[in-house]
């Protein structure tokens, strides 16, 4: 495990599909950092029916962004909890140009900023593929897919020995289009925003996930120090 000298803000960008969860549960692993994911975070307020939860469902159903406002009110509360001190892989966050403008307002405001943001660079026809297939442990959330990574054992998770497993209510190809077009018209743009700011770094999200996870690991060292 690296040592941070102060709190690394690492962010993964990248279309539905392209890995950034899976990715990012390594990284916090290998790093020490806490994996932040607004879809889980979102995802938990709606099983548990608070009032985010409430009005994200339909959206999320649907495919589309759920507003700045339940958004930035989730991450700010998360962002402030005492477990994500060493630093955080923020996971599907900022998707807007007002998202990314909070986040560094956020940092600013505490005396942090942005390590790196990551762009996961995958191609659009393999997206459906990818996310139609996949699949999470019900107990620890350890992710497999049909074709690309399937447990040991099957029925059981490498990890935590779970029976149970779920699939995305969302991850149909219906919804997946849904998801790829608001990428392309809020979040994609980020990506200038990132270069801009001299923080972003680009990984080819194409292959397998063992050989992104060294290029990512590579990237991480030499942006953490
Ligand atoms: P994800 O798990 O990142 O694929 O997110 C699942 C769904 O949650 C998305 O399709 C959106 O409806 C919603 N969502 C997650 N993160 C955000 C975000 N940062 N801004 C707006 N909506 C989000």
């Amino acid at each position: 495990m690296s040592e941070l000298s102060k709190p690394a803000v690492v962010i993964l960008l990248g279309p539905p599909g392209a890995g950034k969860g899976t990715q990012a549960r390594i990284l916090e692993e290998q790093f020490g950092l806490v994996q932040l994911s607004t879809g889980d975070l979102l995802r938990a307020a709606v099983a548990a029916g608070t009032d985010a939860g409430q009005k994200a469902k339909a959206v999320m159903e649907s495919g589309g962004l759920v507003s700045d406002e339940i958004v930035l009110e989730i991450i700010n509360d998360r962002m402030r909890a005492a477990d994500v001190a060493q630093g955080v892989i923020l996971d599907g966050f900022p998707r807007t140009k007002g998202q990314a403008e909070a986040l560094d307002a956020m940092l600013a405001e505490a005396g942090q900023e942005i390590t790196a943001a990551i762009s996961l660079e995958v191609d659009d026809a393999a997206m459906v593929a990818r996310v139609s297939g996949r699949y999470t442990c019900g107990m620890c959330g350890e992710g497999y897919h049909d074709s690309f990574k399937q447990p040991a054992v099957a029925g059981v998770c490498d990890k935590c020995g779970g029976t149970n497993f779920k699939r995305r209510a969302d991850d149909n190809a219906d919804t997946v289009a849904a998801r790829l077009a608001a990428y392309h018209a809020d979040t994609a743009p980020l990506i200038g925003h990132f270069d801009r700011a001299g923080v972003l770094r680009r990984v080819d999200a194409m292959q397998d996930i063992g050989p992104v996870t060294a290029q990512l690991i590579s990237v991480m060292d030499g942006a953490i120090g």
